[in-house]
C-alpha cells in the first residue's frame, strides 16, 4: 500500500486554525480524515450512565455534520466511524500509515495514542489550549496549586503569547480512500432542546463570536451579567464549541484582544479573559496531574468524607431531589445540555456537602449531559467544590437559600424549569425544601435544606 496519512480529529472539528490540517498539508501525502465515537461513551455503565446524553449527542452530530460539508467542498471525505479508537486506527493506518492528532489531555486519550505510537509515526499538535507545551514548560514539572500563582506566572512571562492562526489560507490535500466501515449508530436524542448560538458547528460558531463582540456586542456586558441563570447573551456561550474545537480558544482569544484595543478599560473582556485561563489552567492541570484529577482524593492527600446511598443518587437522576432550584437545574441539564455556572457550583455543592455523595459521581453525570463537557474543566471544578482540588480554602459550600435569593429572586428561572411550581413564593419554596411545611403534590426533600444553611 502506498505511503498515506491518517487525521484523526476528537474535540478538533474544525478547519480554521488547525494545525492538524497544516501538518498534513505540508507533507503533501493522500490523507483519510476520520472521527471516531468511541463504543464505550454509548454503553450504559454500573451507575446507568453514558457519556453521550440526548443534547450532547445532538451538538456533537451537529458539528460533524457541518465539518463533513466543509471538508466536501474541498473534496475531502470525513469518516464517521464508532468503535474501539485503536482497533480502528490501525487498520486505517495498515503498514504504510502515519498519524496525525491532537496531543493526548485525558489519560484516556493518552493511552490510545502511546498504543498507537508504539507501531507507526505519530505527530501530535496542540488543539485545545491558548498556548502549547513548550510555552508552559517551565510549570509542567511542578504545576502551581492556585489558579491566582498560575496567572501571575503568565503575567511575568509575556513570551507566553497566544500564536497567531495557523489555518492555510486553502485546503488543497487529496482524498486517501479507505474501505473499512464502522458507521456510527447515534443513539436517539429524544427531547433534546438546543438552542441557537448552542448549535454545533464551525459555522455556528464563528458566526456566533462574530455576534457576540461586533454585533450585538453583549459581550460589554459580561462582568455584570455572567452569573444570571437565564438569558442567551447574559455569558459568552462559546464553552461547547470550545469543547468539540468548532472554534479555536486562540481565535477567542485574538478577537477579544481585539475587542480591548478598542475599548481599553473594558472590565468585561479582562473578566472573560480571565475565565479562559481558569479553562487553560484545568487543561494544564489534567495534562500535568492526569489519573489523579480522576481519583476521590483527587489533588489531596485525604480523601473526604462520602457515602453512597442508592436512594439520594435516584432522586438526583430522576430530578427528584425535592430541593426546587436543584431539580429545576437536572431538567434544564438533561434537555438542554446547558447551565449557567452560577447553577452548576449550586447543583454540585449540593450533591457534595448535603448528599454527602461521591463528587465523581456528579462529573459523571454533568459529563454524560453538558454539552461543553470536558474532563478537564469538568473534574476540575467539581474537586474544586469538593476541596480536593487546586482550592486554597478546604471546602466550598454554598447556601442555596441564599443563592435562590439572591440568583433566581423571581423565580423565574424555577418556574420555567419546574412548571408545577408556578404559583408559589420564595417562602413557600423555603419551608418546604426545610422541612417545615411541605408542598402538596411535589416530591418532599430527600434531605433537607435548614432555613439557615448560610454558610
Ligand atoms: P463564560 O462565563 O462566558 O466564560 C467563558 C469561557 O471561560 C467558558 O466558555 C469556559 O471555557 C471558561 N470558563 C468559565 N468559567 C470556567 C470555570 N469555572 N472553569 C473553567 N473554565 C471556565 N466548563 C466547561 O467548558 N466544560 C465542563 O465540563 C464544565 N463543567 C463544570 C462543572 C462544574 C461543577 C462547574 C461549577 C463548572 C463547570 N464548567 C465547565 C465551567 C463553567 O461553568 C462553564 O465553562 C460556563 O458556564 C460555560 O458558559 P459560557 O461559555 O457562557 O461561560
Amino acid at each position: 500500500m502506498s505511503a498515506h496519512q491518517v487525521l484523526w480529529l476528537r474535540n478538533d472539528l474544525r478547519l480554521h486554525d488547525h494545525e492538524g490540517f497544516h501538518l498534513a498539508q505540508a507533507r503533501n501525502l493522500p490523507v483519510t480524515v476520520v472521527f471516531i465515537l468511541p463504543e464505550h461513551w454509548i454503553t450504559t455503565d454500573a451507575w446507568g450512565m453514558n457519556r453521550l446524553g440526548n443534547a450532547k449527542a445532538t451538538f456533537l452530530r451537529a458539528c460533524l455534520v457541518d465539518l463533513q460539508r466543509s471538508l466536501a467542498d474541498a473534496g475531502l471525505t470525513l469518516h464517521i466511524l464508532s468503535g474501539e479508537p485503536v482497533t480502528l486506527l490501525s487498520e486505517l493506518l495498515g503498514e504504510s500509515g502515519s498519524l496525525i492528532t491532537a496531543a493526548a489531555q485525558a489519560p484516556e486519550e493518552a493511552g490510545w495514542i502511546t498504543q498507537l505510537s508504539a507501531h507507526w509515526s505519530v505527530t501530535t499538535y496542540t488543539s485545545q489550549t491558548l498556548f502549547n507545551a513548550h510555552q508552559v514548560q517551565p510549570l509542567l514539572n511542578a504545576w502551581p496549586a492556585t489558579f491566582s500563582r498560575f496567572r501571575r506566572w503568565l503575567q511575568k512571562h509575556t513570551d507566553a503569547e497566544v500564536a497567531q492562526d495557523t489555518s492555510a489560507a486553502e485546503l488543497s490535500l487529496t482524498d486517501h480512500p479507505v474501505t473499512l466501515s464502522a458507521p456510527v449508530t447515534w443513539p436517539d436524542q429524544p427531547g433534546a432542546r438546543i438552542q441557537l448560538p448552542l448549535n454545533g458547528g464551525e459555522r455556528v460558531a464563528r458566526q456566533h463570536l462574530q455576534d457576540y463582540l461586533w454585533q450585538t456586542r453583549a459581550v460589554g456586558h459580561y462582568h455584570q451579567t455572567r452569573n444570571q441563570l437565564m438569558g442567551l447573551s447574559c455569558s459568552s456561550l462559546f464553552s461547547a464549541h470550545m469543547a468539540w474545537g468548532a472554534i479555536s480558544v486562540r481565535e477567542i482569544w485574538r478577537q477579544l484582544t481585539s475587542w480591548e484595543q478598542l475599548h481599553p478599560d473594558s472590565r468585561a473582556v479582562r473578566a472573560l479573559k480571565d475565565e479562559l485561563l481558569w479553562r487553560e489552567f484545568f487543561h494544564w492541570s489534567l495534562v500535568v496531574n492526569g489519573a489523579r484529577v480522576f481519583q476521590l482524593n483527587g489533588l489531596k492527600d485525604q480523601t473526604p468524607p462520602t457515602r453512597f446511598d442508592a436512594e439520594l443518587w435516584q432522586a438526583w437522576c430522576r430530578a427528584e431531589t425535592g430541593v426546587p432550584a436543584i431539580d429545576a437545574g437536572l431538567n434544564e441539564l438533561q434537555r438542554t445540555g446547558f447551565v449557567s455556572n452560577r447553577l452548576r457550583q449550586n447543583m454540585a455543592s449540593y450533591l457534595i456537602h448535603e448528599l454527602k455523595l461521591d463528587w465523581r459521581l456528579g462529573a459523571r453525570w454533568f459529563e454524560q449531559h453538558l454539552i461543553d463537557a470536558d474532563p478537564a474543566s469538568n473534574y476540575g471544578n467539581w474537586a474544586y467544590i469538593a476541596g480536593v482540588g487546586h482550592n486554597p480554602r478546604p471546602e466550598h459550600r454554598f447556601s442555596l437559600n441564599q443563592q435562590l435569593q439572591h440568583y433566581d429572586p423571581d423565580l423565574q428561572h424555577l418556574r420555567h424549569w419546574l412548571p408545577t411550581l408556578e404559583d408559589l413564593n420564595t417562602d413557600a419554596i423555603l419551608r418546604h425544601q426545610s422541612g417545615e411545611h411541605l408542598l402538596t403534590g411535589y416530591p418532599s426533600p430527600v434531605v433537607t435544606v435548614p432555613q439557615s444553611d448560610a454558610t
